[in-house]
C-alpha cells in the first residue's frame, strides 16, 4: 500500500461515519445499518493504529458519537458515557480475553477471569439520577460528554422507579440503562397507525429514540417505552460489577434477568451461542451480548484505551441475512448532487421488518459484488432501516440478468453527471439542480439545521413549485395568506408553520453554518468554525446581534482557504469546501440575505471570548499528540483554550509544551530533538487547574 491510499481511505471514512453519525444521532434517521458502521469505524481504528500520523481531531475514533440536538437542555455528563469496543465472532472474544489476560498478567494455566455477560439492548443509553431517593433528572446519552435532559419523558417510562425502594449508598446516585420499545408495544403502534391510513415506522430502535425525544411527554408515554439499567456510577464501597446489578435490583431498578456471571472466555462463548438462537423468542430486540469483567479493582487496573475501557467489550450477532430479487436500480440525488443508486427488491421481511430497497453506494460497488438488475441477491440487515446488498446469487442465474449502467446524466435536471479525480461518486454538477434545492432546503429546515417544525418534503416541494421558495432567505418572507393557498393546508397549519419558522429566526450560530449545507462542513467543523468566528469577530460593547451576525457573514465572505486552513479542526477539503461557498456566485450571498430577512445567530456574552485568554495557561503553545484516556483531542484543545493558551497542530522550537498520550508517534520524536518539554496526561491536567 502507497502512503497516498491510507490517507484517501481514511478520509473517505471519517466523511461516512460522521455523515452516518449525524444521520444516526442528531437527526434519528440513519442511512447505514449498524453492521456497517461499525465495520467501518473498526477499519479507520486500525488504519489509525498502523498510521498514527493519520490520526485527526475530528477523527470519529477521537469522539463518541455526535453533537446533540439542542430542542432540549444540555447536560453535561460528569462521568462520560462512553462506548464499547466490538468483537465479531469467536475468535475476537477470545483476543479480547487475551488481552484482558495480558492486562491482569493472569496466564493460560491459571482461573480464568471472571466476567458479567449480559444482552445488549438495541435502545436509547440514558442516565438517571436520583437525590435520596427521589428521581432529579434524566438525560440522553448524546455525544457521551453531554446529552439531552428528558427527565419529565422519562418519568413516563413505568419501569423507571420515581422513588426508590430502599436508601442508595450516598447523597446522590447516577444510573445507567437502555431504554427500548419491546415488540409488542412496536406492533400494536403499527397497527394503530395502519388502520388510522398513516405511515408505519421503521424499525423499534429509533421509534423508541423518537419517543423520549418526543416534546410532548403524553406522547411518550403512550409508546409503553420501558427499560433495562447495567450501570451504577460512582457509588463507592462496591468490589464487582455484580455488587452493582444486586444494589441496582435491590433499589427498585429493572436488571436483565439473563445477566450472567462466569469464569473464563469458554463460558462467555456458550453464552453468546444459546442467546444467538434464544434471542429470537424474547420480546425486545438484542444485537448483541455485552461482556466485562465483574472485578472493579481489575476494571481499574485495566484502564481505558481512546474512548473505550479495556475491560469489556461489545459481542455483535452475525446481521440476519435472506434472499430476493433484485428487481430495478434506480438512481437518486442528494443534496450535494451525489447521484446514489438505490435497489429496489420483491418485498422481504428481515427481522421484522418489511424491506423494498436497498443501498447500493455506488458504481465501484455494484461492479465489485457483480450485481444485475433480475439478480437473486443476498441481503442483510442487522437492526436498522436501510439494508444491505452482500451478494448475488450466482447459481441463480438464468441468462435474463442485465448489467446495469450508470446513467451519463443527473436524472432529475439532465445535466451531464462529472467525477471529480480520486472521488468514486458522481455528481450533478448543476447549482440549480430541483433535486439539490429540495435536498439542500430541506437540510436546512431540517432538525441538524434551523429545525422548523412542519417544513417536511410535502410543503417544501409546494412551495418550490409555485415559485415561492427558491433560496433559504425566501422561507423568512412567507405569509399565512401564502400558505393557505397551499393543497391539504388549512388556517391552523398555516399558522403552526408560521410560528415554527419565526421562532427559527434566531440560532446558535453553528447550527445556521450547519443548515447552509455548506460542502464538506458538517456538525463537528460548523461547530469548529462557529468557535473560530466568535473569538475572531468578538462582539462589541453595545452591539446588537444583528450587527454582530453581519459581521461574522463578512468575515466568512472574506475568508481565504489558506486562512481558515489554521482554524483547529478545520483541513484543507474542508477550507477548500467554505472558501468555494462564500465565493461561488449562487451561494455567497446567501448567509447575508437570510439576515436581511431577519436571522440572527445568538451571540456570546460580551467579553465572553476575552475572559478564555486569562488562565494558565496564558501565553502558552500547546501540542497534543496521542490518545489521551480522559480528553478526546477536540476536548484536550478546547481545555488548552479555556485555560488560555494556544493549541497548535504542529510541533516547533515556539512550542512551549508537548502533552503526549499513548501511540505519541513522529510529534513525540521531534520534540525531544528540539528539547520542547513533555507532559503526560497527569501532569497536563495538574497544569490545567
Ligand atoms: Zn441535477
Amino acid at each position: 500500500m502507497s502512503t497516498a491510499e491510507p490517507a484517501e481511505r481514511a478520509a473517505e471514512l471519517r466523511a461516512t461515519l460522521d455523515e452516518a453519525s449525524y444521520r444516526y444521532y442528531v437527526l434519528d434517521d440513519p442511512t447505514i445499518e449498524d453492521a456497517a458502521y461499525d465495520r467501518m469505524l473498526r477499519e479507520l481504528t486500525d488504519l489509525e493504529a498502523a498510521h498514527p500520523e493519520l490520526v485527526t481531531p475530528e477523527s470519529p475514533t477521537q469522539r463518541v458519537g455526535a453533537p446533540p440536538s439542542t430542542t432540549f437542555a444540555p447536560v453535561r455528563h460528569d462521568v462520560p458515557m462512553l462506548s464499547l469496543g466490538n468483537a465479531f465472532g469467536h475468535d475476537e472474544l477470545r483476543e479480547f480475553d487475551a488481552r484482558v489476560r495480558r492486562g491482569l498478567g493472569i496466564g493460560d494455566v491459571d482461573p480464568g477471569v471472571q466476567y458479567v455477560c449480559e444482552l445488549k439492548i438495541d435502545g436509547l443509553a440514558i442516565s438517571l439520577r436520583y437525590e435520596g431517593r427521589r428521581f432529579v433528572r434524566g438525560a440522553t446519552r448524546g455525544d457521551g460528554t453531554t446529552g439531552e435532559e428528558v427527565t419529565a419523558n422519562l418519568r413516563t417510562v413505568r419501569a423507571i422507579p420515581i422513588r426508590l425502594r430502599a436508601d442508595p449508598p450516598g447523597e446522590r446516585l447516577e444510573v445507567r440503562g437502555e431504554v427500548f420499545m419491546p415488540r409488542g408495544a412496536f406492533a400494536a403502534l403499527n397497527e394503530q397507525l395502519e388502520q388510522a391510513g398513516k405511515p408505519l415506522y421503521a424499525n423499534a430502535r429509533n421509534t423508541a429514540a423518537g419517543s423520549v425525544r418526543q416534546k410532548d411527554p403524553a406522547a411518550t408515554a403512550a409508546r409503553n417505552l420501558s427499560i433495562w439499567t447495567y450501570q451504577v456510577v460512582g457509588a463507592a464501597g462496591l468490589a464487582s460489577h455484580s455488587e452493582s446489578l444486586d444494589l441496582l435490583r435491590e433499589l427498585g431498578f429493572p436488571v436483565n434477568p439473563a445477566t450472567r456471571r462466569v469464569l473464563g472466555i469458554d463460558e462467555v462463548i456458550s453464552f453468546v451461542d444459546e442467546w444467538a438462537e434464544a434471542r429470537k423468542d424474547l420480546d425486545y430486540e438484542t444485537d448483541g451480548i455485552v461482556v466485562k469483567v465483574d472485578s472493579i479493582a481489575q476494571q481499574q487496573q485495566l484502564g481505558f484505551v481512546s474512548r473505550a475501557p479495556r475491560w469489556a467489550t461489545a459481542y455483535k450477532f452475525p446481521a440476519q441475512q435472506v434472499t430476493t430479487k433484485l428487481e430495478e436500480i434506480e438512481v437518486y440525488v442528494g443534496r450535494t448532487g451525489a447521484l446514489t443508486p438505490v435497489a429496489h427488491v420483491t418485498p422481504v421481511s428481515v427481522g421484522g421488518t418489511t424491506v423494498r430497497n436497498a443501498t447500493l453506494h455506488n458504481i465501484e460497488e455494484i461492479r465489485r459484488r457483480d450485481l444485475r438488475v433480475g439478480d437473486t441477491i443476498v441481503l442483510q440487515r442487522a437492526g436498522d432501516v436501510i439494508p444491505e446488498v452482500v451478494s448475488a446469487v450466482l447459481d441463480a442465474r438464468d441468462g435474463s440478468e442485465v448489467i446495469w449502467e450508470m446513467p451519463a446524466a443527473c436524472p432529475a435536471c439532465g445535466t451531464a453527471a462529472v467525477r471529480e479525480e480520486g472521488e468514486v461518486v458522481w455528481r450533478c454538477p448543476n447549482p440549480w439542480c430541483p433535486a439539490q434545492r429540495i435536498g439542500g432546503l430541506l437540510h436546512f429546515t431540517g432538525r441538524g439545521g434551523m429545525d422548523v417544525e412542519g417544513a417536511g418534503y410535502a410543503v417544501v416541494n409546494q412551495l418550490i413549485e409555485r415559485g415561492l421558495l427558491a433560496e433559504p432567505a425566501d422561507l423568512y418572507r412567507l405569509s399565512i395568506e401564502t400558505l393557505e393557498g397551499l393543497d391539504r393546508f388549512a388556517r391552523k397549519s398555516a399558522e403552526n408553520l408560521m410560528g415554527a419558522i419565526a421562532g427559527s429566526r434566531r440560532r446558535p450560530l453553528a447550527r445556521i453554518l450547519n443548515a447552509l449545507g455548506i460542502r464538506h462542513v458538517g456538525g463537528q467543523t460548523a461547530l469548529d468554525l462557529a468557535a473560530w468566528l466568535t473569538r475572531e469577530v468578538p462582539r462589541e460593547e453595545g452591539e446588537d446581534e444583528t450587527t454582530w451576525t453581519r459581521r461574522v457573514a463578512d468575515r466568512l465572505r472574506s475568508a481565504e482557504a489558506e486562512a481558515l486552513t489554521a482554524v483547529f479542526g478545520i483541513g484543507r477539503v474542508v477550507a477548500d469546501g467554505i472558501a468555494d461557498y462564500f465565493r461561488a456566485e449562487q451561494t455567497r450571498d446567501t448567509l447575508h440575505r437570510l439576515i436581511d430577512a431577519g436571522v440572527v445567530a445568538e451571540a456570546p456574552a460580551l467579553g465572553a471570548a476575552v475572559e478564555t485568554m486569562e488562565g494558565p495557561l496564558s501565553g502558552k503553545t500547546l501540542v497534543v499528540t496521542g490518545i489521551l484516556a480522559g480528553f478526546s483531542r477536540s476536548e484536550a484543545e478546547e481545555a488548552i483554550r479555556v485555560a488560555g493558551g494556544h493549541p497548535a497542530s504542529s510541533v516547533s522550537a515556539k512550542t512551549d509544551y508537548l502533552v503526549a498520550g499513548d501511540k505519541a508517534g513522529s510529534k513525540l520524536e521531534k520534540a525531544e530533538q528540539l528539547g520542547v518539554p513533555i507532559l503526560d496526561e497527569e501532569a497536563f491536567r495538574r497544569l490545567l487547574t
